[in-house]
């Protein structure tokens, strides 16, 4: 019918020009896009029930649905003299399909009014009960379909079979188009293009898997055949939906792939270290690494000593000692000549790392540099001399300003802050540095291989010795005197506390509690005790003055807002209180409870709920239930779905828009497995020009930024 994958959505039968701007909301541009704006859900409508036989259905209570004419549409107001009069209204349809009447209800809703009237053809979709009075059958609150609203095209003489009468599919919709529209607008679509849709997996994967055709995987996804199951449609783990959603983990994995073999082809440096600086460290340590903080540091400087550029994703639980395995990478590029740096996402981090970090490297002789945001940056000469062997600093570290004498390697904390972009904009200030990359929140194994999947990683998988799990309760406003009890003890044996505002101050747009008024009500209550206070709106030379203060011990408690939630890290801290613990979400709890926990005493976090939210409340069970932060990383996966889990958005990678990566679990260790074994075949596809062209779309510009980066 002339219309292409390119074409614009506008020349489709039954669109033009202001349908097409209503559709550009929904990110439908042209043809291709529509294909891929999936239905969200389906209802079988392959069996319509006659009005007539509507009692038998009575008995399941399932869903069911029904077709007729409108032969009245009112608002009505029960019983207007009653106690409620002039609350409730309610609109009322009466539909007659030939066989019997049946009287469907909304209540407070009595704008439908506006969309029905006498006559139209209207499909009902709900649960039929006997009413009130035992008088008849009606449906409260359906799902509604006009069939039937004046504007009908005639171009789709089609049109019965594909609302009703099958399985049909339910679209997002935006203002102004209607679910019947846009279906419409899908069959024109779907039966013009589909077969022209080109298929461009190679042969031996689609038969390895008996993977069903392209086309008809997309004709079947809009409009189911007879026969599919509506479960696995609904779930979206039909065969159909498994071919697209293959296609799409493959297409993203094969990207990754391609990354990552260009990498290995770049030539990076070569370390040499002869371990001088590392042994005097170490000797200065008051432990041993672990066995896990050993293996993943042989892992490190074997991809030093190798001319290939290292990018290798450290993951550790809080607390598992990152910290010292990165400082002990620095060394080993320091050794070798060159410089290292470190890249945290916050100030207050930078400048702990700073603190925690430069009095061990002082005593060897180096020098570190600590560069931030808000610091007055004088000393940056020492960068571009070569004499800071070390910085440290926040994404301050790649402005244009800064450039490095011979870096050599980059470590990034808590990566997951940072983009992908700004991970290659600070390669760039040396020629291919090695590069570390540490995430203190655990990820799943399917997200890790989706967000880091160019990455080689380790995981240092063993906590220190000594330590015991935090004890975690949920409690509520009425055991105050309690928590202030235990406050009170952790004071008299020494230990210090921590406790976490969601806010900094009270206003009048919310009821939250607030760490200013929350200090000083502390200081009320204990007025004997040392009681600081930190937060983000103070200066950085305020938040360092505190924070080395509650670091000393000067301070017993430590009143402070979410700046505290990555890396902090005080061992005499064994309690920690947070205050509206249901604003949080699960990273965020894990990540708070992990300042505590980190010395060899019993430490306790307590959950203070004020709210009454269930899912709140399921989170917060989560935390007591474990402290293991891959458990809880698969449980707010699931809970929140991947798109939300770290914002992959701002991560910098194409967009899945068919696959859920915690669904398809599966399809993507077997899409990962065969893109990579593709690649690592035929690098440049050369023998899959089409599939390479279908690559490239997907990615986008990002292929070459990474190449090139
Ligand atoms: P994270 O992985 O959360 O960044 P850190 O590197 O901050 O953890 O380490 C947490 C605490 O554990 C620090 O106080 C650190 O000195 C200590 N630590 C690190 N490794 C060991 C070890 N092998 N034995 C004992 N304590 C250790
Ligand atoms: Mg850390």
């Amino acid at each position: 019918m002339g219309y292409d994958l390119a074409s614009p959505i506008q020349y489709v039968k039954g669109v033009g020009p202001q349908r097409a701007r209503y559709l550009a909301r929904l990110e439908i541009n042209n043809v291709r896009d529509a294909l891929f704006h999936l239905p969200y859900r389906y209802e079988d409508r392959s069996s319509l029930i006659k009005i007539s036989q509507l009692a038998a259905a009575l008995a399941d209570a399932r869903m069911i649905t029904v077709a007729g004419k409108v032969l009245s549409a009112e608002v009505v107001t029960p019983n207007p003299r009653g106690p409620r009069r002039g609350g409730l209204r309610i609109f009322e349809l009466l539909l007659n399909d030939g066989s019997g009447s049946l009287r469907a209800k909304w209540f407070n809703q009595a704008y439908l009014k506006k969309h029905f009237k006498p006559g139209q053809d209207v499909v009902l979709y709900g649960v039929v009960k006997n009413n009130y009075w035992g008088t008849g059958l009606e449906m409260t609150n359906p799902e509604y379909e006009i069939m039937d609203d004046g504007d009908d095209d005639t171009t789709h003489p089609s049109s019965d079979q594909i609302h009703t009468g099958r399985i049909v599919p339910v679209y997002h919709l935006t203002e102004g188009i209607s679910q019947k529209q846009l279906r419409s607008v899908m069959y024109t679509i779907i039966s013009s293009v589909v077969s022209s849709v080109r298929d461009t997996m190679p042969h031996e994967i689609i038969s390895r898997y008996h993977l069903p055709g392209l086309s008809e995987s997309m004709a079947n996804v809009h409009f189911p055949g007879p026969g599919i199951a509506l479960d696995s449609l609904n779930s979206g783990s039909s065969p159909y939906h498994e071919r697209l959603s293959f296609d799409e983990l493959f297409t993203f994995q094969a990207g990754l792939a391609i990354i990552k073999k260009g990498e290995v082809l770049e030539k990076g440096i070569s370390f040499h270290p002869n371990g001088s600086l590392a042994d005097r460290l170490r000797a200065d340590l008051p432990y041993t690494l672990t066995g896990a903080q050993e293996r993943v540091l042989s892992d490190i400087l074997n991809d030093m000593r190798s001319p290939v550029p290292m990018n290798r994703l450290i993951q550790g639980d809080v607390g598992s000692g990152k910290t010292i395995v990165a400082l002990l990478a620095m060394l080993a590029a320091v050794e070798s000549g060159y410089q290292a740096a470190l890249m945290a996402p916050t100030e207050l981090l930078s400048e702990q790392h700073y603190m925690n970090i430069h009095p061990l490297v002082e005593k060897l002789g180096l020098k570190i540099q600590l560069l931030t945001g808000s610091k007055k940056n004088k000393n940056i000469e020492t960068i571009s001399s070569g004499d800071a062997n070390i910085v440290v600093g926040t994404h301050a570290l790649i402005q244009e300003s800064i450039s490095f004498k011979n870096l050599g390697l980059i470590v990034i904390d808590e990566q997951h802050r940072f983009g992908v972009m700004q991970r290659a904009t600070l390669r760039k200030k040396g020629v291919n540095p090695d590069t570390l990359i540490m995430t203190a929140t655990p990820i799943p194994r399917t997200l890790a291989l989706t967000l880091y999947g160019d990455l080689d990683y380790s995981v240092i998988d063993e906590l220190p010795p000594n330590r015991s799990p935090v004890i975690t309760r949920q409690l509520s406003e009425k055991q105050k005197e309690y928590i202030y009890q235990l406050m009170d003890e952790q004071v008299k044996k020494g230990s210090q506390t921590y406790i976490v505002y969601p806010v900094i101050e009270e206003s009048d747009k919310t009821t939250l509690k607030a760490a200013i008024t929350g200090m000083e009500a502390l200081k009320a209550k204990f007025p004997q005790y040392n009681i600081g206070l930190l937060h983000g709106r103070m200066k950085p030379a305020e938040r360092e003055e505190v924070m080395r203060e509650f670091k000393k011990g000067s301070l017993h408690i430590l009143v402070a807002t979410t700046v505290i939630e990555v890396g902090v890290d005080v061992p005499n801290a064994t309690l920690m209180v947070i205050i509206h613990a249901e604003r949080f979400g699960l990273a965020q709890l894990h990540q708070l409870r992990g300042r505590v926990g980190r010395g060899s005493g019993q430490s306790h976090c307590i959950l203070l709920n004020y709210g009454a939210a269930e899912d709140a409340a399921k989170r917060l069970a989560v935390m007591v239930r474990t402290n293991d932060g891959f458990k809880i990383a698969e449980e707010d996966l699931a809970i929140r779905g991947p798109g939300e889990f770290f914002g992959t958005k701002q991560s910098g990678l194409p967009d899945l828009k068919v696959a859920n990566i915690v669904r398809d679990a599966k399809l993507l260790e077997v899409a990962r497995k065969e893109a990579f074994a593709l690649i690592e075949k035929d690098t440049q596809l050369q023998n899959y020009p089409e599939l390479r062209r279908s690559i490239e779309d997907f990615w986008g510009m990002k292929l070459d930024l990474f190449k090139t980066a």
